[in-house]
């Protein structure tokens, strides 16, 4: 059963869409558990009813046509119930309901499983029995499995309105959900990015000019010939005459019509060459996967080999510049800063990656440029994405491929405001940020890099209230040097001067791992980063302090945070090497100066310590993004569940306002520098629990200053008053978003998480 339910695995993944993948699953499901009758039924949630998407056994013109009421039958049961259902003889169930149009006989063994993806149930697939029949437990294992799968199929499909097509109705396609990368929205045509020489990775991409696209083909298969031959010529003097024989195989099979013929055939059809390549080596492959004989089956990598081959030639000769779209939203596996780069700005409308994270470099270069991007896009069929309208809505995560004339108009209405938005934001730019009763709330900036000349950026806010210092070690190849770090960190503060600079110790590790220090664990966030790895490592830990202690002399606007601290005693160590470095450049004759030192709280255990951190450090900054993720047990990159991750959440709120009264209490400052600050409704409640200044990037700065100017101190303490006696986070996020409604922000709440 393994090796049947493996094969029909292999064989589901392989079909080029959710039509062919439902047949085949059908048919093999017959098969594999001696059925008479197996079908698929798929939810159409939009008209709220079934749709039989496949069948084997019933009649085949009723694929498409048959509908029936979520509630009905035995298959309304299945759905119901979420869990298989399984009767011995279906007609003597109180649900049964004979359905005459799909050809049914009254069939007796009954056995229907669900089709669920994150909890919502897609479809149902059965199998039916002309006798009285109760399928076995093997029988429903090895449907639940295949369910599971085709789950995914089915998600792919109707991300892109396959799923439409299948079901012969008009259909707008499913978001897809992702994380937020950078804010804002993006309506644009999908270009899609690839790494060189990734035959699996080469997205389809439609050509009108087949003969120059067949020609290049060609020329390619001409050239790997001639690599072919030339090694076998190079290698006869050391390789035995059975050996060269590969390369008279490899030979043989360019020579042959299937490869070259079909790969051409398919250009034909409208491909460009590198996607008809693909497609054409992976049916290859797959043939050779399938064969029961060893030998045979290692060929399969030969022809992995030939396509690596060809695609390079094709790739080496492809030195055109690439055209964009005008609204290109960027769409890969997992785009490259470089990728971006390429891209002139004024095309570049968005966007949407299949991986990483906010913390990505791709999406903090968006954040800069101020592009929407949604990451971590998991469930998007990538290779089939070019040219397809899409919206990717940077606020929540969520994109939309070809989406129904619907879901597009309230986009369009959603970015017509935005631009009002930012017409009214723009109003406050150069304000001070400052309650209408006169209450001052420093806003600070969050920075990874200060680009030379970015005059928004170092004129708007107060400093900068975290500059993490690991994105320019993520930039560089090893670890930069003393001096290296030095240049870095004085062109920061010498922008911002006098303002103040927090430059935060490196914090890599979780999520955030440099190619040249790499770090294998199971548990990554629970793990070795942070203040952990710079006290094991107190040479690079040293290095650092020293750069940037240098750094600031002249200026004295520096001020160094420590992420990750979890007990007393690292504080302590960083401490002593902090002093260490002061002393030993003291003595080196540096007129350097002790800056204020404080602490990320970003991990429950240094909530609950705040008062022995309190007479150790200078000030505190809340990491909420980190603080979030451990206090709610919730990964703040993983779209799963991206539902549980709140950071208005009561718990959340009441860790803050402990930390504010405990530091309060030793005369303490506490900035929080996490994504909440912000968000324009958690900004307000963090003014109400008496934070003393809030840290956010420049997207998010403007909105966070309105809000600040538009809510006085004692009305912001009311509001959190009652957000700290909700229970359910979504009633405090209701909560502000009226209240922000209601005060004529509205255009803020999409902000929000
Ligand atoms: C945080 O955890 O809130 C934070 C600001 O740090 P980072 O996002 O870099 O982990
Ligand atoms: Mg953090």
């Amino acid at each position: 059963m393994l090796d049947t339910l493996r094969r029909i695995i292999q064989e589901v993944n392989s079909a080029p869409d959710l039509e062919q993948a439902l047949k085949i699953i059908v048919v093999r499901v017959c098969e594999a558990v001696g059925a008479d009758v197996s079908t698929v039924y798929l939810v159409d949630s939009e008209h709220g009813q079934f749709i039989l998407g496949a069948t084997q056994g019933l009649r085949q013109d009723a694929v498409g046509r048959v509908m029936l009421a979520l509630d009905q039958g035995l298959i309304g049961m299945v759905y119901e119930r979420e869990e298989p259902v399984n009767i011995e003889d279906a007609p003597r169930h109180r649900r049964y309901v004979f359905i005459s149009e799909t050809g049914e006989t009254p069939y007796h063994g009954f056995l229907g499983v669900p089709i669920i993806r994150h909890g919502k149930v897609l479809g149902v697939l059965v199998v039916r029995q002309r006798q009285v029949r109760k399928f076995d437990e093997d029988d429903e294992a090895f449907l639940v499995t295949l369910a599971a799968q085709l789950a995914g199929a089915i998600t792919h499909a109707s991300a892109i309105g396959d799923i439409s097509t299948v079901l012969g109705i008009g259909g707008a396609a499913a978001a897809l959900t992702g994380l937020r990368g950078s804010p804002g929205v993006s309506i644009g045509q999908a270009r899609v990015v690839y790494p060189p020489a990734n035959l699996d990775a080469i997205p389809d991409r439609p050509v009108t000019d087949t003969d120059a696209e067949v020609g290049q083909f060609q020329a390619a298969v001409a050239a790997v010939q001639d690599d072919l031959r030339a090694y076998a010529n190079r290698m006869s003097a050391v390789l035995p005459a059975e050996e060269l024989a590969l390369f008279d195989a490899l030979l043989l099979m360019l020579g042959g019509d299937s490869l070259v013929g079909e790969t051409v055939e398919r250009i034909r059809a409208g491909n460009w060459a590198p996607g008809a390549l693909r497609e054409t080596i992976s049916a290859h492959v797959k043939v050779f996967e399938a064969m029961e004989d060893t030998y045979l089956r290692e060929r399969a990598s030969d022809i992995r080999d030939l396509g690596r081959r060809i695609l390079t030639h094709i790739q080496s000769d492809r030195t055109a510049v690439e055209e964009y779209y005008n609204n290109t939203v960027l769409v890969g596996e997992d785009i490259s800063p470089g990728q971006l780069a390429e891209v002139p700005v004024e095309n570049l409308a968005g966007i949407v990656s299949a991986s990483g994270t906010s913390s990505s470099h791709v999406a903090i270069l968006a954040q800069a440029l101020g592009i929407p991007a949604v990451m971590g896009v998991d469930d998007m069929p990538v290779g089939r994405l070019e040219g397809q309208l899409i919206i990717a809505d940077g606020y929540r995560g969520d994109v939309f491929i070809n989406p129904s004339e619907l879901v597009l108009t309230e986009f369009l209405r959603l970015q017509a405001e935005e631009s009002q938005l930012g017409e009214v934001l723009s109003e406050v730019a150069g304000q001070p940020s400052e309650t209408p009763d006169g209450k001052t709330l420093p806003l600070y900036l969050n920075i990874g890099l200060v680009s030379v000349g970015n005059a928004e950026v170092h004129s708007e806010g107060d400093g900068v209230g975290l500059y993490r210092t690991e994105v320019p070690f993520l930039m560089q190849d090893k670890f930069p040097g003393e001096e290296q770090q030095l240049r870095i960190y004085r062109n920061a503060l010498e922008a911002f001067a006098p303002r103040p600079v927090t430059l935060r110790t490196l914090d890599v590790g979780g999520d955030k791992m440099l190619s040249y220090f790499p770090v294998q664990e199971d548990n990554p966030f629970l793990g070795w980063r942070g203040i952990r790895i710079s006290l094991d490592h107190p040479e690079i830990f040293l290095t650092q302090i020293r750069a940037m202690l240098r750094a600031s002399v002249g200026l004295d606007n520096l001020t160094i945070m420590l992420p990750m601290v979890s007990t007393v005693s690292e504080l302590d160590i960083a401490l002593t090497l902090i002093d260490q470095a002061l002393g030993e450049l003291l003595e080196e004759g540096e007129s350097v100066v002790r800056p204020p030192v404080g602490i990320m709280i970003e991990v429950p255990s240094a909530v609950f310590q705040v008062d022995a951190m309190a007479k150790r450090v200078d000030f505190f900054s809340i990491g909420t993004n980190d603080l979030t993720q451990y206090l709610l047990a919730v990964d703040r990159n993983n779209a799963r569940v991206a539902g549980l991750y709140q950071s208005l959440h009561p718990a959340v709120l009441r860790a803050v306002r402990h930390v504010i009264d405990e530091a309060h209490k030793l005369g303490k400052p506490v900035s929080v520098c996490g994504e909440m600050a912000g968000d324009p409704a958690a900004a307000l409640a963090l003014m109400g629990l008496g934070v003393n200044s809030l840290s956010t990037s420049i997207s998010n700065l403007a909105r966070v200053k309105w809000v600040i100017r538009s809510f006085t101190f004692a009305r912001a303490r009311e509001l959190v008053a009652r957000a700290l006696d909700f229970e359910d986070p979504r009633a405090v996020r209701e909560m502000y978003n009226q209240v922000l409604e209601e005060g004529g922000l509205g255009g803020l709440v999409r902000a929000g998480n």
